[in-house]
């Protein structure tokens, strides 16, 4: 073991009960990488597992002493790389600070440690009569930390809005070890910079959330889930734009095209209508959903739906969210690799965006399925690819990067809730252009000058 190795070891072994530290390279070696494919992770030094501010605020100080780099983690699931770890890093996973230490239904907050997994927390709320929104789909594992880290979204925000709409305050460790507090706990508040947003979607390269404040709303009532056919992504994407022109607020408007809609088939065996081209899901939480999902249904209908089927029950609508939720998981199964893109543009372009994506997959020869959080104009074409083949794989990363290009053209962004990480690094500069790219890395200097959190990720 080399000199620095074993002071790092010692150093945190002082601050640290035994059970928080993990040195055994075959069990770091497990934590080096998140859900993303071919993002470049190196070997980490060490894990720790914190269970107290106090021991974050060790970690902290030692990585400063000793200029040792820390890649703070949820749990994995992110799909950028940006919970990769770097060489030698020490590994902060967050997982064990996962107590939720307030709920309350009068001030409608939760206030919670990072590591509760965002499904559990739901629940929790749920039993209060209460509803915290941001909904990923992989929330029955990913953590309110990383769901901060990434400023994620999810299925239900074409309604309510992402993450960042619900942090209210958070309890930050810096750099340097100090605890620092931000935001508020109170309906409203302007003191001064708003540096909770900020830290929001940072992907730890500012410093590790230790305490969220999170606004929460009334539970709405159950919602109920229409499922509409289309013979083209084109006309599908005329009844969304309908649907938002005549100023519907569905609860999800999601887009499945006939590749993932095989895709889940094949996994799960759902009877998804496999023969169709875009299936549209459409839900509503309204007093009277019903009502709102025959309007919609018409609406599909003039748009050239060739079937609108409403579900009967909320377990039948349960089950077409399951599907939705299964869309990534099942198009990861139709060839060795896949690059997962997240391109969001105006909604209103958002017929461009699908028929340019065929277009580019035609052009590599490749298979490129997509889902979409389609009410918010966010896609997630896939590219399935064989990682073995470098011919393929060339033609995958080239296909990858165009889409982005075609995101930019029309009026969008390179990522809407996966975050940049390693991924997606030098399109980052290209979307922010050289003088919002020179103030970002001000900002980044001045919250960790030493350069040793979460180093590679975004610049
Ligand atoms: C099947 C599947 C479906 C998905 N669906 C969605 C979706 O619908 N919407 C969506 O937005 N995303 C989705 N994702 C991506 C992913 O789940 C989200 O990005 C999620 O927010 C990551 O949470 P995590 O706990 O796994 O964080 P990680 O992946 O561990 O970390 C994510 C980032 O947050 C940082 N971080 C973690 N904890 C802290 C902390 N305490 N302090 C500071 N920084 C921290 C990490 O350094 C990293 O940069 C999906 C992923 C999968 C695998």
């Amino acid at each position: 073991m080399d000199d620095l190795l074993a002071q790092l070891h010692d150093r945190l072994r002082a601050g640290l009960p035994a059970e928080a530290l993990i040195t055994d390279p075959d069990v770091t070696a497990s934590y080096a990488h998140d859900m993303a494919s071919f993002c470049a992770a190196g070997t980490p030094a060490v894990v720790v597992l914190p269970r107290t501010v106090e021991q974050v605020q060790h970690v902290m100080r030692t990585a400063t002493a000793l200029r040792v780099p820390v890649v703070p983690q949820g749990a994995r699931t992110g799909l950028s790389g940006a919970a990769n770890a770097s060489d030698g890093c020490i590994v902060l996973s967050l997982t064990k600070m996962d107590r939720i230490l307030e709920i309350s239904p009068v001030d409608r907050i939760a206030v919670v440690e990072p590591g509760v997994v965002n499904a559990v927390l739901s629940r929790a709320v749920g039993e209060h009569g209460l509803y915290y929104p941001p909904d990923p789909s992989s929330w029955e594992t990913c953590t309110i930390g990383g769901n901060i880290g990434t400023a994620s979204g999810g299925l239900c925000c074409v309604k309510y809005g992402v993450t960042a709409e619900y942090v209210l305050g958070l309890d930050v460790v810096l750099a340097d070890g100090r605890l620092m507090s931000t935001g508020r706990r109170t309906a409203k508040g302007v003191a001064g910079y708003d540096l909770t947003r900020l830290f929001v979607g940072s992907e730890g390269s500012l410093g590790i959330v230790v305490k969220a404040v999170l606004a929460l709303r009334p539970k709405p009532p159950r919602q109920l889930v229409l499922a509409a056919e289309f013979p083209s992504a084109a006309t599908a994407c005329d009844a969304i734009c309908a649907i938002m022109e005549r100023g519907h607020t569905p609860s999800l408007l999601e887009l499945m095209d006939r590749t993932t809609i095989r895709a889940v088939n094949q996994l799960a065996h759902m009877g998804l209508p496999d023969t169709t081209e875009a299936l549209l899901l459409a839900a509503f939480d309204t007093p009277d959903p019903t009502a709102d999902l025959l309007a919609v249904g018409e609406l599909c209908t003039a748009h050239g739906a060739t079937q609108v089927v409403p579900a009967e029950d909320a377990a039948e609508s349960e089950l077409l969210l399951q599907a939705r939720r299964l869309s990534l998981t099942a198009l990861e199964t139709l060839k060795p690799a896949t690059m997962i893109d997240d391109v969001c543009v105006p909604r209103s372009q958002l017929a461009d965006m699908i028929e340019g994506t065929s277009a580019v997959a035609e052009k590599y020869d490749l298979t490129i399925g997509l889902c979409a959080h389609a009410g918010d104009g966010n896609t997630h074409p896939v590219v399935c690819f064989d990682h073995h083949d470098p011919d393929e794989s060339r033609r995958a990363r080239e296909s990858f990067d165009e889409i982005m290009a075609l995101g930019l053209e029309l009026g969008g962004t390179i990522t809407g809730e996966h975050g940049v990480g390693v991924l997606k690094k030098e399109w980052l500069a290209r979307e922010l252009g050289p003088v919002g790219l020179e103030l970002q890395r001000g900002i980044k200097q001045t919250f960790d000058p030493l350069g040793i959190l979460n180093p590679g990720k975004l610049f």
